[in-house]
């Protein structure tokens, strides 16, 4: 039985999978293999990529904690024409 937690990997080693690194070993106390991504392979991103997610990301998590405290505004609208 596999003991699904997080333990150190044995005999760890380094493979290729879909354009990402991955890490493939097995648990040192069951014995199943253990199998994690570990990024990206592809390297001929454009210039600047990496800064423009990393401060896209900064963006979205600044506009939710903003919205996260501002109550809900349910608006409507009536029509003055007669059905
Ligand atoms: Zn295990």
């Amino acid at each position: 039985m596999r003991c699904c937690s997080r333990r150190k990997m044995q005999q760890v080693y380094r493979e290729t999978v879909k354009d990402k690194h991955a890490i493939r070993g097995k648990c040192g106390v069951c014995g199943s293999n253990m199998f994690k991504f570990s990024g990206s392979a592809c390297k001929n991103r454009p210039k600047g990529w990496y800064d423009a997610r990393k401060r896209e990301k900064r963006n979205r998590l600044a506009r939710e904690k903003l919205l996260e405290n501002t109550p809900k505004i349910v608006a409507c609208f009536q029509s003055d024409e007669p059905q």
